[in-house]
């Protein structure tokens, strides 16, 4: 049975208001997941919208024609965000393209799940260099431009977003990823510092939190009906997230509505950072 087929699971709708138009994007890592629908949703929302991808040059073009379709210019960029020349150029690239940036999604990021005490430098390496350096980055260019350029008022009200793709688990301990953990715990406290310091540049950074949303990078977590029962054992609202869950929470924050909303991490997890265990005694 699929999972398509589980009655508990609803696929809610992007939203279509433009609160974006007129901005310039740039999601990472979103050739597929989360990034795929938080690229689309943003171009929807008006924005024109670069497709950063590592790999899978056909998946990244598709999700760009899909950006076209809905009147949003968009281009696929291949760059791993890990590397800085790479970023450098694919953001010299955007400029000279679009004009500028306005929204960075900071969403590109892996797993490599071993036990502690076989995890290999390797295995550290990466996932640190992608999930936090990579993030780290990004965000330098982004802020570069933002103070570049400054606030564009007929734009936006602040000069540029960045939103950092965190998880659960810059708050919840997890055995047997502290690599993956130690990234993201990694994130929140490099956002908050960000947030901090360029707030006075009328540059917001926050990050989405997201629980556990049905992608490719935790696929064994959702596939089977066993896996999908257990799964929601430790989520209270009892669905897993879909990615357009986090996309609607994207297109809120990039835009002037949450113009306020500064240094923090929108925890997105159907309540799984509520306890569930505790939810009977404890
Ligand atoms: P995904 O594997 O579909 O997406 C990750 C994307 O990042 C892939 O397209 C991959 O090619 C890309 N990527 C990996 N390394 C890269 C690099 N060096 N340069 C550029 N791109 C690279 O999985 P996803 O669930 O959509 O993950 C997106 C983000 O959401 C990640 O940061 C992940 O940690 C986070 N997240 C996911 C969940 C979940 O349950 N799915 C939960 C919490 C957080």
């Amino acid at each position: 049975m699929s999972v398509e087929q589980y009655p508990d699971v609803v696929m809610p709708e992007c939203p279509v208001e433009r609160v974006l138009e007129g901005q310039k994007a740039l999601v990472t890592g979103s050739a597929s997941g989360i990034g795929k629908a938080v690229a689309i949703a943003i171009g929807k929302a008006g924005a024109d919208v670069v497709v950063n991808y590592r790999g899978g040059a056909d998946q990244a073009n598709e999700v760009a024609a899909e950006i076209t379709k809905c009147g949003s210019r968009a281009y696929a960029h291949q760059a791993d965000v890990s590397n800085e020349d790479q970023v450098k150029d694919m953001f010299r690239k955007m400029i000279q393209e679009f004009g500028t940036i306005d929204i960075l999604v900071n969403n590109a990021g892996l797993q490599q799940d071993a036990p502690f005490d076989e995890m290999t430098i390797d295995q550290w390496n990466t996932v640190i260099n992608v999930n936090l350096t990579g993030q780290f980055l990004c965000a330098r260019e982004a802020v570069r431009e933002f103070k570049r350029r400054d606030v564009v008022k007929a734009v936006s009200c602040s000069a540029g977003k960045i939103i950092c793709m965190s998880s659960v688990h810059e708050i919840i301990p997890w055995a047997g990823h502290v690599n993956y953990a130690a990234s993201k715990g990694g994130v929140m406290l490099m956002m908050k510092s960000i947030a901090q310091e360029v707030a006075p540049f009328r540059i917001r950074v926050n990050s989405i939190a997201p629980g556990a949303i049905r992608t490719p990078i935790n696929r064994p977590a959702w596939e089977t009906r066993e896996a999908y029962d257990k799964l929601m054992e430790l989520v209270p609202y009892k669905r897993i997230g879909e990615p357009e869950d986090i996309a609607r929470a994207a297109v809120w924050l990039a835009s002037d509505h949450a113009d306020y909303v500064n240094g923090v991490s929108l925890v997105v997890d159907g309540g799984m950072t509520l306890y569930p265990g505790f939810a009977e005694g404890g």
